[in-house]
């Protein structure tokens, strides 16, 4: 196992009895939907071609921000009790395709490199045959035990991790997601307490912003602020952001956190 699949496992962990559970529904239920329609893309010849086509179309770029995508949906799963509330649509049905047929490929080449050494015309059947060998080998998947589905999901998980952070470095300064940001709550100030942007004074009974952090600061203070970074300014608490690669960096942020507050923490570190 890498560091990644470790990190996630040790997320997992600390869920309730009841949310795992939940999880690994919603875990079984996705995978199961994945492995249909993988099976239905090798079987199909027409399919197959289209999905190719369409991966041989894609620069490196676009296929970084595919796996980005699908890995967003996944990290998504994972971490269901945050708030998730952004812009980025969801994956169009042809492009879910090709990223499934793209992880396959990988998956393929990694562990058989030799199965492809043949023409792409010849890879469907040779793809399927190795593709029902998986299937038999994790059984039919009903009344499976947690581990045999949650752990080649979060490998999967891990190895789009490796494969975008590779190919593109996460992090800087994005802006928070529009929707969430006009969702954001207003507050009434209390007195006494400066806003940490303009270090003035946010005088009692006057609307002030809320972060779901719980930090407060001036409406003409926070909105330009979330225009350009997606961080709370006194406790760099994140909110949800319209790019993927800083929804990928937010979400693995959340799961890192729940392993650090899991020791009896409560609530929001400061
Ligand atoms: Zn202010
Ligand atoms: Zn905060």
């Amino acid at each position: 196992m890498d560091e990644n699949t470790t990190t996630i496992m040790a997320a997992l962990a600390t869920l309730p009895p009841h949310q795992l559970s939940n999880l690994t529904h919603s875990i079984f239920s996705e995978t199961l939907r994945r492995r249909r329609r993988l099976a239905a893309l090798l079987s199909s010849q027409t399919l197959f071609s289209l999905s190719l086509r369409r991966l041989h179309s894609l620069s490196l770029h676009d296929k970084t921000l595919l796996i980005a995508r699908h890995l967003l949906s996944s990290l998504r799963l994972l971490t269901t009790t945050t708030i998730t509330t952004n812009n980025i649509p969801p994956i169009k049905a042809r492009d879910s395709d090709a990223v499934l047929l793209l992880l396959h490929l990988c998956e393929v080449r990694q562990h058989n490199p030799a199965a492809l050494e043949t023409t792409p015309f010849e890879w469907r059947a040779t793809l399927r045959g190795l593709y029902a060998d998986t299937l038999l080998s994790f059984g039919t998947g009903i009344g499976v035990h947690n581990g045999s589905l949650l752990v080649p999901y979060i490998e999967t998980v891990a190895r789009c991790l490796r494969f975008v952070t590779g190919e593109r470095k996460v992090g800087g300064d994005v802006a928070a997601a529009v929707s969430t940001v006009v969702a954001l709550p207003s507050a009434v100030a209390s007195g006494g307490a400066e806003c940490a942007i303009c270090r003035e004074e946010m005088r009692g009974g006057r609307e002030v912003c809320e972060l779901p952090c719980r930090h407060l600061f001036h409406w003409r203070c926070v909105l330009p602020w979330l225009k350009k970074r997606n961080t709370c300014p006194c406790c760099r608490f994140q909110l949800p952001t319209d790019d993927v690669f800083g929804e990928i960096q937010r979400l693995w942020e959340v799961l890192i956190k729940m392993i650090s507050t899991s020791g009896g923490g409560v609530g929001m570190k400061e």
